[in-house]
């Protein structure tokens, strides 16, 4: 669940569930996860937080995902997951934990659905969209600033849109709203991009984009909605102004982990696990976004999710003789 997603309100007479395994999130590294539990017969409980398949479900089309050819469709390929998670027992809630308490044990997990105490759990909590935190940012955002292309491209058919960021995500949404936009503009802080070298030669020989590099937004700007960006070349100095209708932000992700801070070893907010995803906590592993601060993909979020499961399945095994 994102790190802004409000608390809800606990159910006063919500009786408190005791399950097995516990798995907070429902992307990649959660349903595999669930997977493996499940036919290991721990019946996992998964809490889906408020993106039902995870980030995967919000991109269009995924090419590196083994099996698939063609390439397959983001939310396709969560829905997958689920189903086969849940042909051998698995069951995905929609809800989200908000609070957690590993200081006893079975962990006490505060959740939109009441309490839920777990033998064991596994954060596959994710990521989320950076923001710039430029002004104009908050009070624009759903008025022609985004963090999902596949969400909102339809929106800006015929329109000349921003893209800011120079990594995969940056390139692929940006490839993505060419369907609809009629130009799509990436700037770039710096003169080279990060992204992979697929995705490079493809955006750039893309007649409808262009690239701006060297430059940073400063400033979206915009009455009811978004009018143009404020722009300055990191290099000469030079400010400008670009008229857009749409800014479509993909500076990074940052883990959503907040509700752990505290209570388990952490690096630069990265749940820390060894290479068995056991965490500080013996019982609590963590997979996918959440611990992985390098490899980020669709593929090592799930192979993350099933070795902690296959961990988790030993340590109910020892805890039961
Ligand atoms: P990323 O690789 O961290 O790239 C973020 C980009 O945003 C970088 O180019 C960075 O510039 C720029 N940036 C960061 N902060 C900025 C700021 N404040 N203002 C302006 N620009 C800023 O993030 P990502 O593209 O979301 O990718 C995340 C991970 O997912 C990566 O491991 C990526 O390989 C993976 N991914 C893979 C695929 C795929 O394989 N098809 C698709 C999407 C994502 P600098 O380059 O100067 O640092």
């Amino acid at each position: 669940m994102p790190d802004n997603f409000e608390v809800p309100v606990s159910l006063p007479n919500t009786p408190i569930r005791h399950v097995r395994l516990l798995i907070l999130g429902s992307g990649p590294a959660g349903l595999a996860a669930a997977l493996y539990a499940a036919r290991a017969e721990l019946a996992p409980v998964v809490l889906s937080g408020t993106e039902l398949g995870g980030q995967v479900s919000l991109t269009f089309t995924i090419e590196n995902y083994p099996g698939f050819p063609e390439g397959v469709g983001g939310a396709e390929l969560g829905d997958l997951f689920q189903k086969q998670a849940e042909r051998f027992g698995a069951r995905v809630e929609f809800a989200s934990a908000y609070s957690v308490d590993l200081s006893q044990h079975p962990f006490k997990v505060g959740t939109d659905n009441g309490e839920v105490q777990a033998e064991v759990l596994i954060i596959a909590t994710g990521a989320s969209p950076i923001h710039l935190n430029i002004p104009g940012e908050a009070e624009l955002t759903g008025r022609g600033i985004s963090y999902c292309a596949t969400c909102d491209g339809w929106f800006f058919k015929d329109k000349n849109v921003v893209v800011i960021g120079g990594g995969d995500s940056a390139l692929e949404e940006g490839l993505f709203l060419t369907r609809y936009a009629s130009s799509v503009t990436v700037f770039h802080r710096r003169d080279s991009l990060r992204a992979g070298v697929v995705l490079q030669k493809r955006a750039l020989e893309h007649p409808k984009m262009k690239f701006i590099w060297n430059t940073i937004i400063t400033e979206v700007v915009g009455k009811e909605k978004v009018e143009a960006v404020k722009t300055k070349n990191v290099q000469t100095g030079e400010e400008g102004l670009f008229q857009t209708e749409g800014v479509f932000v993909f500076i990074g992700h940052t883990p959503n982990t907040k509700i752990f801070e505290g209570q388990i070893e952490m690096e630069k907010g990265y749940v820390k696990v060894d290479n068995h995803m056991n965490t500080s906590v013996a019982g609590v592993y963590a997979a996918g976004e959440a611990a992985d601060p390098n490899f980020r993909q669709v593929i090592t979020s799930a192979g993350m999710g099933a070795a902690a499961a296959i961990e988790a399945t030993k340590f109910l095994e020892k805890a039961d003789g």
